[in-house]
């Protein structure tokens, strides 16, 4: 049975962005991922391929709380859904981090605040190549430091609605957006972007941005085809000291690196499919303690949508503003 110090389940933004904040703390570390790298190919920027066919997405059905199966918006690769995403990268607003009424009910506050969270968003813009204007958003955030490169500029459609809602008093931006646009990059300004992969390898994202310069330093170690099928905990229901993993029809475990003490394990497999891995959490005696301590604490999140996009003669890339 292999041993490490840390086991990172999935390669998300989540666990891309940690085992690149964490590749040179002298851990060893597991990277764990139940897919395998998205390839490279026509099909990546094919509308017919992408939405119709649904190439990149799992042949598998969920069920809502009333039992409605339905096909969820997950994608299994390293990166995970960052594969598809759209690369908009605005920080939250200061205000998000307290508690805040909306309709559907209270949203808690965080127990970090802004101004504690800005030095990391700092870094993770530059981890991610943000191009970015400060100071025209007035509902902005403070900041300590510039985007790390200029705004994507506007196509011609754009910069002309833009004058037209500024006419109305309103405060059009560039969204923030993590493409390699920089002085000889890599972003080609294709017709696609958002919900399909980048070919070119031009997005910021987990898999590019995290996981392949988090593996060059040495490590970390990257299992892909690795399904987190259980956790094992040990009598106590409260540490985890062994990982079954189903790979290519066959049963693995890796453990703990110093025996006696817990295996440092990290869940970021995306909101659901966390739950449902910390539900199958098994102490010793069978019992699932440790699932249920997490589970309590553990919240869904999406994404609210929230800017201006578009899919016609002109490039997807250009259409993103927020007013
Ligand atoms: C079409 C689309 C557009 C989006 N656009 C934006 C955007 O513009 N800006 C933005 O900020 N966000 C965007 N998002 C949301 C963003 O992609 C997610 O918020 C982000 O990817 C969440 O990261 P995560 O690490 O929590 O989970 P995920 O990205 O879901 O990654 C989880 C990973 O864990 C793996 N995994 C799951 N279970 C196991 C297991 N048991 N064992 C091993 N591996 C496992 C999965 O295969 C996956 O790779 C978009 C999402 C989509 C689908
Ligand atoms: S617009 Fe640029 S980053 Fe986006 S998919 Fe096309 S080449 Fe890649």
């Amino acid at each position: 049975m292999k041993a490490y110090d840390l086991v990172i389940i999935g390669t998300g933004m989540g666990g891309g962005a940690l085992s690149y904040a964490l590749r040179d703390s002298g851990r060893k570390i597991l990277l764990l991922e139940r897919g395998d790298y998205l390839p490279s190919e026509p099909e990546n920027w094919s509308p017919e391929a992408v939405f119709a066919q649904t190439r990149y997405k799992p042949k598998e059905q969920w069920f809502d709380e009333n039992g409605q199966p339905f096909f969820p918006g997950v994608h299994y690769f390293v990166g995970g859904n960052t594969k598809v995403y759209g690369a908009a990268l605005p920080r939250l607003r200061k205000e998000d981090f307290s508690s805040i009424e909306h309709e559907e009910g209270l949203s808690p506050a965080w127990p970090v605040t802004y101004d504690e969270f800005e030095p990391y968003y700092c870094r993770a813009e530059q981890m991610l190549s943000v191009h970015g204007e400060a100071g025209i958003d007035p509902t902005e955030p403070p900041r300590s430091a510039p985007f790390p490169y200029p705004a994507v500029p506007h196509e011609r459609y754009i910069e002309d609605l833009k004058t037209r809602l500024e006419l109305q008093s309103l405060h059009p931006y560039f969204l923030p957006l993590g493409i390699d646009l920089r002085p000889g990059g890599r972003c080609i300004r294709c017709k696609t972007c958002d919900g399909f992969p980048c070919k070119v390898h031009a997005k910021s994202e987990a898999d590019v941005s995290c996981v392949r310069p988090a593996l060059e330093s040495g490590n970390v170690e990257l299992m892909t085809r690795g399904f987190a099928r259980r956790l094992i905990t040990d009598g106590s229901g409260k540490k985890i000291t062994e990982i079954e993993i189903a790979r290519d029809g066959e049963t693995l475990r890796v453990s703990d690196r110093h025996l006696n003490e817990a295996l440092t394990e990290l869940l970021v497999a995306g909101g659901p499919l966390t739950k449902s891995l910390l539900g199958v959490a098994k102490d010793a005696s069978g019992n699932g303690a440790l699932g249920s301590v997490a589970l309590s604490r553990s919240t869904c999140r999406s994404h609210v949508r929230c800017s201006g996009k578009g899919r016609s003669h002109v490039r997807a890339a250009d259409l993103r503003m927020v007013c």
